[in-house]
């Protein structure tokens, strides 16, 4: 196994400090994408960041990802300046990304093969992380033969394989109907549960954001700043049963209060 994982039992964090990112102009005038975006992350720690669309959700964890430079601020990882860390962040995007060429297995061995894994040991582990997770019977299929949820849950696997300390996530159900949204949800948890990787989970999905996290932050729209934060008081292993709780709808009630202007605004600066 290629680790660049800090140990887990010792504690460890992630600080994003004072980070901006301002777009040189295409045409007109340069855009703020974020402004001065502060927050923490722990090992182990499950948190979401909930914003409107376009807030710069998606440039914050292209930053985190080393895939952009911020125009200010830093990146700590354990307190080391985050460049001397990388590669720390594993990213899954919205689309599952997978090559229709290649088999399940060897589309999560990708991963670990453009890292200079040899095709032999990548293919082994990718078989490996497959059968942790309960998912080797799809091992010989092509992306084709399988439903769009079982393609967001390989390309999860492409994404663990590379054992990251921090999972990068970014609207990983978007495109799913509600349904398979849900269910994905609940399986996204019982696979964090096993190894709870640290998660940064991106969504503009108020009840997602709740249901997953261990700690949710709040967005402002553009240019994205961090406006709330709380913590999610729900025991784990969390099924959607709560989210028919009183105490999950106060809580989405409060995102809803200081998300609503934000999206009329972002609504209004688009239009
Ligand atoms: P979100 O993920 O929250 O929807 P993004 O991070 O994609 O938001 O975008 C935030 C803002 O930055 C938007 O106004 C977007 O148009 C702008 N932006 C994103 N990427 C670029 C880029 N490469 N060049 C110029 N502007 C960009």
């Amino acid at each position: 196994m290629i680790s660049q994982a800090l140990p887990s039992a010792v504690e460890w964090r992630v600080q994003v400090q004072n980070v901006s990112k301002e777009f040189p102009p295409a045409l007109g005038s340069s855009t703020l994408a974020i402004s001065n975006v502060s927050f923490e992350v722990r090992n182990h720690e499950f948190l979401t960041i909930v914003g409107p669309s376009g807030c710069g959700k998606s440039t914050l964890l292209n930053i985190l990802a080393g895939l952009a430079q911020p125009t200010a601020g830093t990146i700590l990882v354990d307190g080391v300046e985050h460049a001397r860390r990388t590669p720390f962040f594993g990213y899954m995007f919205q689309k599952d990304l997978l090559l229709p060429w290649r088999t399940i297995v060897d589309n999560v061995a990708l991963g670990l093969e453009v890292q200079g894994v040899s095709k032999a040991e990548a293919r082994r582990e990718a078989l490996r992380v497959l059968e942790r997770f309960k998912l080797a019977r799809f091992g010989d299929r092509y992306p084709v033969q399988l439903s769009v949820g079982m393609r967001q849950r390989v390309a999860l696997m492409r994404t663990l394989v590379c054992d990251r300390p921090v999972l990068l996530l970014d609207e990983p159900f978007g495109a799913l109907d509600a349904l398979t949204r849900s269910v994905m949800q609940e399986w996204l948890l019982e696979t964090w549960m096993v190894e709870r990787r640290t998660v940064i989970f991106i969504t503009h999905d108020i009840d997602e954001s709740i249901f997953l996290s261990d700690r949710v932050l709040i967005m402002s729209s553009h240019p994205g700043r961090i406006k709330g934060e709380f913590r999610v008081p729900f025991a784990r292993p969390r099924t959607h049963e709560c989210l028919a709780t009183p105490e999950f709808t106060e809580l989405k009630r409060y995102v809803l209060d200081q998300l609503y202007d934000e999206s009329v605004k972002a609504f209004q600066d688009e239009a």
